[in-house]
């Protein structure tokens, strides 16, 4: 039998307001338990919600960056349910009416195969508390930092056929979130959590098969490896005569499997009704006209852009657009060295190596871009080669200053005086008579690889510092051409 896998995420982005969607407490991650919780969140009587205008605006800068319908009203609802770190005994959140409706994103595996992805929804809703079990002796501590921080939930159309194209799906939606600068997007802050529905049908078949939830992802990696667990699962026990139930699952990373959580059976029901403490959200055209003029650049576009502009390859503007921060890094770098390519090749090359070894974002960088295009500079005007740039370029990376502090320091300028290097050029041609020999008496045609010889010698001779073209150009003179 032929199985085929069908697959919906739900993705849960933080919106990056400065504070809570319904209060003024702030969103900072990090802080003393419960020091960032008000009477809103603490859901004492007689407090009232009042909606933050910026978490409007980021799901709007969503709903355009998907080209979905933005629902000129849209309604807050309570969802109903009990659990120690929600105090209210509800969750506000978007049910019938979500202020994002259908959209869609364009993915791009790695044969190339393009895929149009359906966003069924988006919509706004809080956070709830965090319960800690660590550090506390039969007993749990409530940690209400977190409780009212705006989230927009993002929910897929079961479109992905493997855990791939969910992948590629979830890097997408980050990829966007992260660009038009809604959500810091980082997972292991919880900023950004997806939810995996997983399910198998018989290759051919119509109707979807029964569903599980997979929940507790936090990396892509993760993503992949617990879908992929949950596939073979549930084709195992249907081929072995049994049925999958609909219920929700916990990864677990560290046994790399997934586990019943509860079933839907035991789920609750909500209860939505709407929030009468709350106004519907009408969206007129001035707004949208705002949130469209303020928006940023989408990830797309600027790839586009970047293969015109700097004439990159679609690959190459690929790399360099995968996230946000590499490509301002990357532009960054092009305009002040003035020159594209090289700034392409250091980003992609001996940048991203350094970055790799130790497994660090391009945010976190010790050479920044003003100083990497400082060093590229340097390489342009001749001051030295692209070979000491790579050890000037190791230098800065170990905090020992700016390109031209540690040429300076090293003594690594290029020697571009022609007498100095026509000294160095005489000095080996006398120090070689019989490669001479051989050099003046080979095939024209050959003699360009021959004289890598001399011009080893020279550069070893000047540890490096030597100009290329100039030692080339008095080689070839002087050899006799
Ligand atoms: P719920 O509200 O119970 O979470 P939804 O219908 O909103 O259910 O679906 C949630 C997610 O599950 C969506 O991303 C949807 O695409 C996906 N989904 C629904 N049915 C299936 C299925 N049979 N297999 C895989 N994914 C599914
Ligand atoms: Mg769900």
């Amino acid at each position: 039998m032929q199985w085929e896998t069908v697959i919906g995420l739900e993705i849960h982005t933080q919106l990056a307001t400065n504070s809570k969607i319904f209060s003024g407490s702030p969103t900072a991650f990090g802080a003393e338990p419960n020091t960032q919780a008000n009477l809103v969140d603490l859901a004492m009587p007689g407090v009232l919600p009042a909606l933050n205008r910026r978490a409007v605006e980021f799901a709007v800068r969503f709903g355009r960056a998907i080209e979905a319908h933005v629902a000129e009203r849209s309604v807050f609802e309570r969802k109903n349910y009990f659990y120690p770190d929600l105090p209210k005994g509800y969750q506000i959140s978007q049910a019938e009416l979500p202020i994002v409706g259908r959209g869609h994103v364009e993915i791009v595996m790695d044969d190339g195969e393009v895929k149009t992805v359906g966003v069924t929804r988006a919509h706004l809703e809080e956070d709830a508390g965090k319960s800690l079990h660590e550090d506390f002796h039969g007993m749990t501590g409530i940690d209400l930092n977190r409780a009212g921080t705006p989230l927009l939930e993002i929910v897929s159309e079961p479109d992905m056929r493997s855990a791939k194209e969910a992948v590629a799906y979830a890097r997408k939606i980050h990829q966007i979130v992260t660009y038009i600068g809604i959500s810091d997007g980082n997972m292991q802050e919880g900023s950004f959590r997806c939810d995996a529905n997983v399910s198998v049908r018989p290759k051919g078949q119509e109707e979807l098969g029964t569903r599980t939830e997979l929940k507790n992802i936090n990396s892509f990696r993760f993503l992949e490896r617990a879908i992929n667990y949950e596939i073979e699962r549930q084709i195992d026990l249907i081929e072995d005569g049994g049925r999958v139930v609909q219920e929700t699952r916990l990864y677990d990373a560290n046994k790399d499997e997934t586990r019943s959580m509860r079933s839907k059976e035991e789920a609750n029901d909500y209860r939505y009704f709407p929030d009468p403490d709350l106004l519907p959200v009408v969206i007129d055209q001035a707004f949208m006209d705002a949130v469209t003029a303020d928006m940023p650049e989408l990830p797309d576009v600027r790839r586009a852009r970047f293969q015109a502009q700097y004439d990159l390859s679609p690959v190459d503007a690929n790399i360099l657009t995968a996230t946000r921060a590499t490509a301002d890094y990357f532009e960054a770098v092009a305009e002040v060295s003035g020159d594209a390519r090289i700034a392409a090749n250091w980003v992609m090359g001996e940048l991203a190596a350094a970055l790799n070894k130790e497994g660090r974002d391009i945010e976190q960088s010790p050479v920044d871009a003003q100083a990497l295009a400082g060093l590229l500079v340097r390489i342009r005007d001749n001051t030295i080669s692209g070979k000491i740039a790579k050890q000037v370029f190791e230098a800065m990376w170990s905090g020992e200053g700016t390109a031209d502090e540690v040429i300076e320091a090293k003594g690594l300028k290029q020697i571009t005086d022609t007498g100095a290097i026509e000294a160095l050029v005489d000095e080996v041609i006398a120090a070689n008579p019989q490669q001479v020999d051989n050099y003046r008496n080979a095939e024209p045609e050959k003699r360009p690889k021959m004289i890598g010889f001399f011009v080893g010698q020279i550069m070893k001779k000047s540890q490096g510092k030597a100009n290329p073209q100039q030692v080339n150009a008095l080689l070839r003179e002087k050899l006799g051409e």
